[in-house]
């Protein structure tokens, strides 16, 4: 053991969080897709975090307005102005949709989350988010609405909206001393947010170091590899061999994938219960999981600019592969020739192993050609 691993053993175990609050605000710029997504996720499923089902995690409040048994108004928003006021905690702030510029909002304003209680006049996720992401123990987007901004945030918007970390700032931390976590998708895949947040939940059980994330704050053993290495299509990209339509079981490059430079792992994961994720079906990536969707990726029918060029070299050496394969599967696809029922044993067989009789004594008899063909 290394003086390091030995210094680590020794120290103390960091303590714990008995019970933690999840405030879900999803009045960002958002259609609320990504809170329907996560109610089919089953590794875990949020009711098995609920309602502590899973050994090691503190107790969960959840407060999200879909799936709150409250009928909403105050007796909903409480714990949100109880964390606003500092007597909530600890909680994890995940916030859904994106967040406009309320600077620029005229005389109105971009989103509401309840009322001002003095005043009457709407409050804006803007107030909300900063009041509460300074106190939160962690702050986690869901979805690429609030991760990146999104649709809402493409050019062309009059509402100035971006990402949380644009608000916030990239380097912002958690009253936990954590960066925002990001989780995009557009919706979010259902297990990729359940599983950051069982992760983030055991951390704040003291059980599990923090999450990894990569630069952009996703987490990296999610969004480490591109769509394209883990689609069930890629053995027809590498043979240069492109599906024309939709109707094409082959690769879809050529009617508008961009999965060979898109992190996410649908594709390996799928949507629901391991069933799905687009390209595997039919549909082309459209990099929704991506900072710079949706313009980097528009229109989304043609096909990608760089593909043309990758596809174009890769054609004549799949095409040369595919045709050396082909002899190769039609020869794998014959039987051997031995398998007859004719009167004469073809296989190579070698008695070797019997004892000779004694008049065939003498020097082993070297073995046949055929022999290796046996072992
Ligand atoms: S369909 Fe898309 S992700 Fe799949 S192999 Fe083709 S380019 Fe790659
Ligand atoms: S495969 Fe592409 S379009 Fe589908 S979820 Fe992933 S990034 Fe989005």
């Amino acid at each position: 053991m290394t003086a390091t691993e030995a210094s680590q053993r020794r120290k103390p175990r960091q303590r714990g969080v008995e019970e933690v609050h999840v405030l879900w605000i999803s009045e960002g710029m958002s259609c609320d897709g990504d809170t329907v997504s996560i109610t089919a996720s089953s590794q875990p499923a949020i009711e098995d975090i609920i309602s502590g089902l899973i050994p090691g995690l503190p107790k969960v409040h959840l407060h999200n307005k879909v799936l709150d048994p409250s009928l909403g108004g105050e007796p909903y928003l409480a714990p949100f102005r109880a964390a606003a006021r500092g007597e909530l905690g600890p909680f994890i702030l995940v916030i859904e949709g994106s967040i406009p510029n309320e600077q620029i909002n005229g005389d109105g304003y971009w989103t509401s989350f309840g009322n001002d209680e003095q005043t009457g006049e709407p409050l804006t996720i803007n107030w909300w988010i900063d009041r509460l992401a300074p106190k939160a123990w962690a702050v986690v987007t869901a979805g690429t609405c609030a991760a990146y901004g999104g649709i809402h945030a493409m050019a062309g918007n009059p509402t100035g909206s971006m990402g949380l970390a644009d608000y916030l700032g990239w380097d912002f931390r958690s009253a936990g001393s954590l960066p925002i976590i990001n989780v995009p998708g557009c919706p979010v895949q259902p297990e990729n947010f359940m599983e950051t947040l069982l992760w983030a939940l055991y951390h704040a059980a003291g059980s599990a170091p923090p999450p990894p994330l990569d630069a952009q704050l996703r987490p990296q053993w999610i969004f480490g590899r591109t769509v394209h290495e883990g689609c069930d299509r890629a053995g027809y990209y590498e043979q240069g061999d492109f599906g024309k339509d939709y109707n094409s079981p082959k690769c879809l490059v050529k009617t508008g994938c961009w999965g060979p430079v898109v992190n996410c792992n649908v594709p390996k994961r799928g949507w629901m219960n391991g069933i799905g994720g687009c390209p595997n079906v039919g549909g082309i990536c459209i990099g929704c999981t991506m900072p710079g969707f949706p313009d980097k990726f528009m229109p989304f029918m043609d096909q990608p600019p760089g593909g043309s060029l990758s596809s174009a070299v890769v054609r004549p050496y799949g095409a040369f592969i595919r045709r050396m394969r082909g002899i190769t599967n039609r020869t794998v696809n014959a039987e051997p020739k031995w398998r007859h029922n004719h009167d004469a044993l073809t296989s190579g067989y070698d008695p070797r192993w019997r004892p000779r009789p004694a008049h065939q004594t003498g020097p082993t008899r070297p073995a046949e050609p055929h022999s290796k063909e046996t072992t």
